[in-house]
């Protein structure tokens, strides 16, 4: 297929950039910065290099219009709540005092001040502060950063486009400040804070932005009438201000349905479409709503989540469709390209053929110009891209590594039975019980133990070569043993080997699976200054040779008490990884899932009585649109199924995740069909607990008692008074008693202390039944 040269020249741009620089200069500056190493110009001053490279790499890239105010020290959510005046009482005269340690405040908190909560960005693994507010708020239009990074751009010479959170989004991303009504609903500030957006944009324009971006990814999602309203009244009130630039409102992470028409028909002048995945549907929905007459249309046709090239030519012929559908055309990513690690050339020990399958944030941008040049000048333009890229397309749909006829064979074989239990839950539990012979209210906890800087700083020996793997394996064993020895000590019923081995819960497993790959340099920003680099599902997978069971065998062989297995969960593995984009998810959950039922098989074969699947992000892979949600439940449950089923009756499986709402998933907890379950409840006073016995839950259930997120040990007393409001809703023979969550963030004195007061009160309360 050739496309012709299109009437105006198209273009191309981003919504967004990595912040942190090649080698991560942005963290090292503010962790310093932090310790009182760096002084707040200096970091300012590496901060605007940083922002100043990423632009001037946009530039030499092809892109016409790079994106301002994307750009963050910690969050472009908490940059909001600074922008519009939304400073919470409690941090306001540290921020007056001093601005940039007052927003860290906001961020982290201080010894004496809270932080704002912090929660997940819709369905990606980037965190965002959460706004506080309340009817007492006031805002008040603070645009330096914005206008500062705006002015930057333009000083450089380039055509910069501010970007903003939306103030529909803002609002509805917020949540009642403490001592607010907790059916406060923020968004009834609307009318209040428009105005001030109207100012922020007001001086956009003065400063000379022809453009500005609003994001409104919060219209993605299930949005009430009155919320459709809300977005309605929005532009329509600053569609229709006086002195505004060109507004770009850009929606992402799915398709806009219901608020699509509300969009187009908005006195703004342009709108940044998702064109990728489900959000595709958008191209259909544009067309059945008329089109964009008169103005801009972004074509997010680029995955700005993942990390596979694009199909130029598909590509192509989306966006040849919908030049008559709009004024201007422009290409671009889906959504930020926060989301991908900065650059796939970076890595080295990636197989060079693989890595021609893969686009991290540099190459994406590339893609992009590329689109725009074929566009603008027609297909033949970029005949040699085109070809290398359906190369690359070939290459990697013909390859053993995406298609091995083995496991897909097996994949295909699945039946139901495969996915259940060889009993009912009662039969398993009486099995159990007389196997494993516990006390009422065991104890035990969630698998990790503190991961000391000893144990790091031996893996990075090893990796450097100054400490052989016999030497790595001693050490490892050495803690395991002190591990598996206090627990005795303690008094611990059902005792974990402490995972030292494990460098993170998925990369260690991804490390052992064939058809995963690791990455050196694929940081992403999880929040703040945390980043990770989240592996990447890039083929077929599958188990060469059992992943714990030496480790589990040989806590084992030093106790006579049961040693719990410990494995991450397929849909955690692919909730924390890059997930292909040539397999459905459900797909490759099952591969996982296959491989890691035979080590579940293999753990039990060599002695294990108990083993723990975790599964901390069942919830958070739940899809924004409730119409999408009951499929993903159906291969997720049968994901974790298919891993458990595979054990005798009276072996145990343990669940465990790390939250304490779960309202939404109840049901889906249940199709698990764990015996034991054992989530985050100490800060809610065992809330889990009673929710899950209003919900007739009918196995066994270990709400936690010890808040492993603070330091604090808490005493026997207040743990016997969370095991008491337990017992209120669970019985006895049913309830555990263990931490929210591992311990590896913790040190060794704390965790010694908080467990013995966890066994004293677990026997205090025996003592009473
Ligand atoms: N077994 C893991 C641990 O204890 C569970 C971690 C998690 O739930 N995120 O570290
Ligand atoms: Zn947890």
């Amino acid at each position: 297929m050739t496309t012709k040269p299109a009437a105006a020249a198209v273009r191309a741009t981003v919504h967004g950039y990595p912040r942190q620089g090649s080698d991560r200069q942005l963290k090292k500056a503010i962790e310093r910065y932090w310790k009182g190493r760096l002084t707040a110009d200096a970091l300012l001053a590496t901060a605007a290099e940083l922002r100043a490279d990423a632009w001037r790499q946009l530039a030499e890239a092809g892109l016409d219009e790079v994106p301002t105010g994307d750009f963050s020290l910690y969050d472009h959510v908490l940059d909001t709540s600074v922008m519009v005046g939304a400073i919470p009482e409690r941090h306001r005269a540290a921020y007056a005092a001093d601005p940039l340690a007052g927003y860290f405040a906001m961020a982290r908190g201080t010894q004496e001040v809270a932080p704002l909560e912090m929660t997940k960005w819709f369905d990606t693994n980037y965190h965002y502060l959460v706004p506080e507010l309340g009817p007492d708020t006031v805002f008040a239009a603070d645009p330096a950063k914005q206008l500062a990074e705006f002015g930057e751009a333009r000083a450089l010479g380039l055509t910069a486009r501010p970007v903003l959170v939306g103030p529909v989004t803002y609002l509805l991303l917020a949540k009642p400040a403490p001592g607010v009504a907790a059916d406060f609903e923020p968004l009834s500030l609307l009318d209040r804070l428009l105005p001030v957006y109207a100012e922020v944009l007001a001086d956009l324009r003065a400063r000379g932005a022809e453009w500005v971006q609003l994001d409104e990814p919060a219209l993605t999602q299930d949005r009430t009438p009155a919320e459709l309203a809300a977005a309605e009244r929005a532009y329509r009130v600053l569609g229709t201000g006086a002195d505004r630039p060109r507004l770009l409102v850009a929606a992402y992470f799915d398709r806009l349905g219901e608020a699509l028409p509300v969009l187009a028909k908005a006195p703004v002048d342009g709108l940044a479409l998702d064109l990728t995945g489900p959000a595709a549907r958008n191209l259909d929905d544009l067309a059945a709503a008329g089109g964009l007459p008169g103005k801009r249309l972004v074509a997010g046709v680029v995955d700005g989540r993942n990390v596979w090239i694009n199909d130029l030519e598909r590509s192509l012929a989306t966006l040849a469709t919908l030049l008559g559908l709009a004024d201007r055309v422009d290409v671009a990513a889906s959504c930020s390209l926060l989301h991908v690690p900065l650059d796939a050339a970076a890595e080295r020990d990636i197989d060079p053929q693989i890595l021609r399958w893969l686009a991290f944030a540099r190459q994406k941008v590339t893609e992009l110009v590329t689109l725009a040049r074929g566009l603008t000048r027609g297909s033949d333009a970029i005949a040699a891209q085109l070809a290398a890229n359906r190369a690359d397309l070939a290459s990697r749909a013909g390859s053993p590594i995406t298609h091995d006829p083995a496991v897909r064979a097996r994949a295909a074989a699945v039946v139901p039975a495969d996915a259940r239990r060889s009993a009912p839950y009662p039969e398993r539990a009486a099995a159990q019980r007389a196997r494993l012979g516990l006390p009422p209210l065991p104890t035990t906890t969630i698998g990790s133990f503190p991961q000391t800087t000893e144990l790091r700083a031996a893996r990075a020996e090893l990796r450097a070569g100054r400490l052989d793997e016999a030497g790595y394996q001693e050490r490892v064993r050495r803690e395991i043993q002190e591990t598996i020895a206090f627990q005795e000590r303690a008094g611990l019923d059902v005792l974990v080997h402490g995972e030292p081995e494990r460098n993170d819960m998925v990369q260690y497993f991804a490390e052992r699976l064939t058809g995963y790959l690791a990455t050196q340099h694929g940081w992403v920003q999880s929040y703040g200054t945390r980043y990770v680099r989240p592996p990447i599902l890039a083929g077929d997978i599958s188990r060469p040779e059992p992943m714990t069971v030496a480790w589990t065998g040989y806590a084992q062989s030093l106790t006579e008490r049961p040693v719990k297995g410990m494995l991450t969960g397929p849909v955690t593995m692919l909730a924390w990884s890059f997930v292909r984009d040539d397999l459905p998810r459900g797909e490759t959950a099952r591969q996982v899932a296959l491989a890691l039922r035979d080590e579940v098989v293999d753990l039990e074969a060599a002695g294990s009585a108990v083993i723990q699947v975790d599964e901390p992000a069942l919830r958070e892979t739940l899809p924004l649109r409730a119409a999408d949600q009951p499929a993903y439940l159906a291969w997720a449950t049968e994901a974790f199924r298919l891993t458990t089923a595979g054990v005798r009756a009276d072996t145990q499986i343990h669940t465990h995740m790390c939250y304490a709402e779960f309202g939404d998933i109840l049901r889906a907890i249940d199709d698990l069909d764990a015996d034991v379950i054992s989530l985050e409840a100490a800060r809610s006073h065992m809330q889990v607990a009673r929710e899950l016995a209003a919900a007739h839950y009918p196995r066994e259930v270990g709400p936690g008692v010890y808040d492993i997120h603070s330091p604090r040990v808490p005493d026997p007393d207040e743990v016997v008074g969370l095991l008491r409001a337990g017992l209120a809703a669970i019985p006895a023979e049913r309830l555990w008693v263990n931490p929210d969550c591992g311990l590896k963030t913790r040190a060794w004195p704390e965790v010694r202390d908080a467990l013995t007061h966890l066994v004293k009160a677990a026997e205090t309360l025996r003592g009473e039944l």
